[in-house]
């Protein structure tokens, strides 16, 4: 058995703990409280640090420097694919790989991004004159990213909850992702508020994966994104709902991280902000900010070097007012609060491509005045007009149902 004492990676067997002689003689009741408040640590009792555990606080350090953020281009092909639909391109690989050039080739990218996800097909691509992603984005300050999830099935037992796949063979394509040249990983959990909803079940199975895929990644070199999303869905509930949820959702993945003896210096977390159901009204920047940052107070050590945001279903200008809110609420977090964007960095960017060779300068642009914003809000110095203003929430093609994000 093994028992996590004083923090996520100083674990050691119980066998080789001893209670304080102090305590020995304390009344039975306190017997056990007591004793585990005493235990002490036999010098070298405890297991070496992982062998990458340097790299990782680097890398995690890296990614969530102030004024970055991280940009979420992994959408499954499936998923790329609805995206093309919409403006009238087609899935196929070559298309999916000018999409991807384009963002990863938009000048001045690295000033306001620090890591790119990428799906696993995208990791082993190059550009059109040959130059592998991973270099393209290396070039631009840009660390590497691999979503490593599977996608998501459904969780017996559940209405229609669901449970991230993909633990078998994970190390090893972690370590083969390493070798190409990833650096971090990305696993996204999803839990819905409605009736019963979320379930225990769900909440133990996602934390308990969450936290298996965290361990085997850091043991592999790639810093884990972990990512238990309490999703924006139907339904009136209030923002105190999705708070309320979110705080017994992120209580689990720690307790179960620190279970699992992960390193909390070499991850970083993808919450979802706390906002009211859909068929709620909206709530304000601040009042979002105020429940979002008492739900990461309540629930995340501050040995977390980073707090990146998905945005969810938020149109571009909220996810960008909602992130300088946030610091204005909280200005001495002890993470970094900004972003990994997904369709608010790219829906814009990839309406205004169209397709068109002709447009990828403007749809370039686009993205960097968003990644631009996005970062003045990580600094808490948002101050408008923005790039896209007043926009619609992103809601349309937002995941295929088993292939994940
Ligand atoms: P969105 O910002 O579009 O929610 O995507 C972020 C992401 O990577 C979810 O897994």
């Amino acid at each position: 058995m093994t028992v996590a004492i004083g923090g996520s990676h100083k674990t050691t067997s119980l066998s080789s703990l001893e209670p304080c002689p102090a305590h020995s003689s304390v009344r039975a009741r306190n017997v056990s409280f007591s004793r585990r408040r005493c235990l002490k640590v036999r010098a070298g009792s405890v297991p070496a640090a992982p062998s990458y555990l340097s790299e990782l606080r680097e890398t995690a350090a890296y990614i969530s420097k102030r004024g970055r953020g991280i940009l979420a281009s992994d959408e499954s092909n499936a998923t790329t694919g609805k995206r093309l639909a919409s403006i009238g391109v087609d899935n196929t690989e070559d298309n999916r790989r000018d999409w991807r050039e384009l963002l990863y080739t938009a000048p001045g990218l690295g000033q306001y991004i620090s890591g790119a996800i990428m799906f696993e097909e995208t990791l082993y691509q190059s550009g059109a004159d040959g130059t592998p992603f991973v270099d393209t984005l290396k070039k631009q300050g840009i660390i590497p990213g691999i979503k490593v999830d599977t996608g998501l099935a459904v969780l017996a037992g559940t209405d229609g909850e669901t449970a991230t796949q993909g633990l078998d063979n994970l190390g090893q394509r972690c370590a083969d992702y390493y070798r190409q040249g990833a650096r971090f990983a990305k696993w996204r959990a999803v839990l819905k508020i409605g009736e019963g909803c979320p379930s225990t079940t769900a909440i133990l199975e996602n934390a308990h994966g969450l936290a298996r895929y965290a361990q085997i990644s850091q043991e592999n070199g790639l810093v884990p994104i972990v990512e238990p999303e309490v999703t924006l869905g139907p339904g009136d509930y209030g923002i105190e709902e999705t708070a309320y949820w979110s705080e017994r959702v992120y209580s689990h993945v720690f307790r179960l991280l620190n279970e699992y003896n992960v390193a909390l210096e070499g991850i970083l977390l993808k919450p979802n902000m706390c906002l009211p159901g859909l068929d709620a009204p909206n709530a304000k920047p601040q009042e979002v900010a105020k429940y979002t940052v008492q739900t990461m107070r309540r629930t995340v050590p501050a040995a977390v070097p980073g707090i990146h945001f998905l945005s969810g279903g938020m149109s571009e200008e909220e996810a960008t007012l909602n992130l300088q809110a946030l610091q204005e609420e909280d200005p001495d977090a002890p993470w970094s609060l900004t972003f990994s964007y997904g369709r608010a960095l790219q829906s814009a960017t990839l309406k205004t491509w169209g397709g068109e060779a002709s447009n990828k300068d403007a749809a370039q642009d686009i993205l960097v005045k968003l990644a631009k914003a996005n970062s003045e809000a990580q600094l808490g110095q948002f101050k408008g007009p923005h790039p896209t203003p007043g926009g619609e929430r992103i809601l349309q093609a937002l995941r295929t149902g088993g292939s994940g994000k």
